[in-house]
């Protein structure tokens, strides 16, 4: 049965932009039949904390947003790099950055294993923004050192395992999707359909974090935000008018980005 996933990072509050792509997961998934799922994404244990995972089930359910299941955490799930294949790189993050790595031409016994990821054109489709196409150009590490697994293979061997045919997440994930099909290629798994949402800016004119504390659900809640004004700022970036799924169509889902101000006011991100 086709599903869909909200997939919570417990190290920060939820903010606007959070809200707009797991609105738009939920509706999307509402809107054609789909499950939704909840899965907390507290891979980095060194920053996931429980009681911030509580806060986003509770911002989740303020914004109206239920889901039928709620898989295993990361952190309970085990993962390997069978049938990828890999390479061990010694390289600091400077020295890969400034001198380049070369280590996939070398056989180190130690380091992060990093995707060996196979070069060439990656064509998809988005389902706002249609046609797609990238270029890998990078090898993601996907297990470190320690054994510990890295993001980029825990995301699709998730999605993988929990049946999730529909990823629907923040547009800053755009690029990385080539890499990540490469990935569903090598598993020989079936890649999911993909929609990603408008990228929401600081005033600063950063991707909003957790630096933006203003922009915080938390926040706006004790600024004495209704979960209908939210949406009042939202739902015009995904091209509704009210929150209901059968309105939802991903073709009229914004390209982005956007600026939201201190007040919480949304203005297309101008240059
Ligand atoms: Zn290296």
């Amino acid at each position: 049965m086709a599903a869909g996933r909200l997939a919570p990072t417990p190290s920060g509050h939820l903010h606007l932009g959070n809200a707009l792509a797991f609105g738009a997961a939920w509706l999307s998934a509402r809107a054609s039949g789909a499950r939704v799922l909840l899965r907390v994404e507290d891979l980095d244990r060194g920053r996931a904390r429980d009681d911030v995972a509580a806060a986003q089930r509770d911002d989740l359910r303020w914004l109206g947003l239920d889901w039928d299941e709620e898989t295993a955490p990361q952190s309970e799930r085990r993962y390997a790099l069978d049938g990828i294949p890999v390479f061990r790189c010694v390289c600091t993050r400077a020295t890969r950055l400034y001198l380049g790595c070369f280590c996939r031409h070398k056989a180190h016994d130690r380091g992060h294993w990093r995707f060996d990821t196979p070069r060439g054109p990656v064509a998809f489709v988005d389902r706002a923004s249609g046609p797609q196409v990238f270029e890998p150009d990078e090898d993601p590490i996907l297990m470190r050192d320690d054994g510990e697994a890295a993001y980029p293979m825990a995301v699709v061997m998730d999605d993988h395992r929990d049946g999730v045919s529909e990823v629907v997440r923040g547009g800053d994930l755009l690029p990385a999707t080539a890499t990540q099909i490469r990935l569903y290629e090598v598993l020989g798994f079936t890649p999911p359909t993909w929609l990603h949402t408008p990228v929401l800016l600081g005033p600063d004119g950063k991707k909003l974090s957790k630096s933006h504390g203003s922009t915080e659900l938390r926040a706006l809640r004790t600024a004495g935000w209704t979960a209908d004004r939210a949406w009042s700022v939202l739902l015009p970036l995904l091209g509704l008018r009210h929150f209901d799924p059968g309105d939802f169509d991903a073709q009229k889902v914004c390209r982005g980005p956007f600026v939201v101000d201190e007040e919480g006011r949304v203005s297309p991100h101008s240059g």
